[in-house]
């Protein structure tokens, strides 16, 4: 059995307590496949009032994350996981997508850092961070919620997880397209009917079924991906 360990450091730790303590994640750190410890950022700070920003140097609006509680916080958590690699979330950063969940559940260790405000001082990722992430082109308030969807696509690549460790692999993106569509009971509801060929019980045509559907859903809402497998290939 293999433990991942995720160090999240925040300013709202309290942000993490329903989403890393029910269903998946729960079991997952009750069986010990992961060990998430949320720390508070300000607990690293030297100042009485525990601030983390100040105003950006040049000028500009809002506050930025001072570089030193940050760095205070790594060194501490390095202390327990040097080979901890460390990722600063940020729409700044690289895409993130199934990929680089699974790459990144091959790691021992990871620390996230969460950002506020209008983002942190660029020391952090130019001499603190191993890679920036970003979970997509859109701005959020905070790195609390990218890192909650961080956590979650990595860990569901840790074997013992997910109940039947088949389901990933037959997931989208596993193959670079989407899944194809999926239905259950009833048969008919209100005229509405399941595919024939999902209950003729004829293996390979389900299969083969399944395989254009994929395409053809692919095709049309992600062009993107079949060009990339085009690339790929
Ligand atoms: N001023 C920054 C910019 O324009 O790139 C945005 C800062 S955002 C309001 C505050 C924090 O939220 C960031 O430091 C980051 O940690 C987090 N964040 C927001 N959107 C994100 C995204 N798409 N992916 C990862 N982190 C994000």
């Amino acid at each position: 059995m293999r433990t991942l360990r995720f160090d999240i450091v925040s300013i709202f730790p309290g942000m993490f307590e329903s989403p890393f303590g029910e269903s998946i994640i729960e079991r997952a750190r009750e069986k010990g496949l992961l060990d998430i410890r949320i720390h508070d950022l300000r607990d690293y700070t030297l100042n009485k009032h525990r601030k983390v920003d100040d105003t950006p140097f040049g000028g500009g609006v809002g506050m930025v994350m001072n570089v030193e509680p940050i760095a205070r916080a790594l060194e501490s958590i390095k202390k327990e996981v040097p080979k901890a690699r460390t990722i600063l979330l940020s729409p700044g950063g690289k895409p993130f997508d199934q990929r680089k969940a699974s790459e990144l559940s091959h790691q021992e260790s990871l620390i996230l850092i969460c950002g506020r405000y209008e983002g942190v001082d660029e020391r952090v990722r130019l001499h603190f961070a191993d890679e920036e992430i970003s979970i997509g082109d859109y701005v959020l308030t905070g790195g609390e919620l990218p890192a909650m969807v961080l956590v979650e696509a990595v860990s569901r690549f840790i074997p013992g997880v997910l109940g039947d460790s088949t389901s990933i692999v037959e997931e989208s993106f596993s193959e670079g397209m989407l899944e194809y569509p999926q239905y259950t009971r009833p048969r008919d509801y209100k005229g509405f009917k399941v595919p024939e060929v999902l209950v003729s019980g004829d293996p390979k045509k389900i299969s083969a079924w399944q395989k254009a559907e994929a395409l053809k859903k692919t095709e049309s809402v992600r062009p993107d991906l079949l060009e990339k497998i085009k690339r790929s290939n």
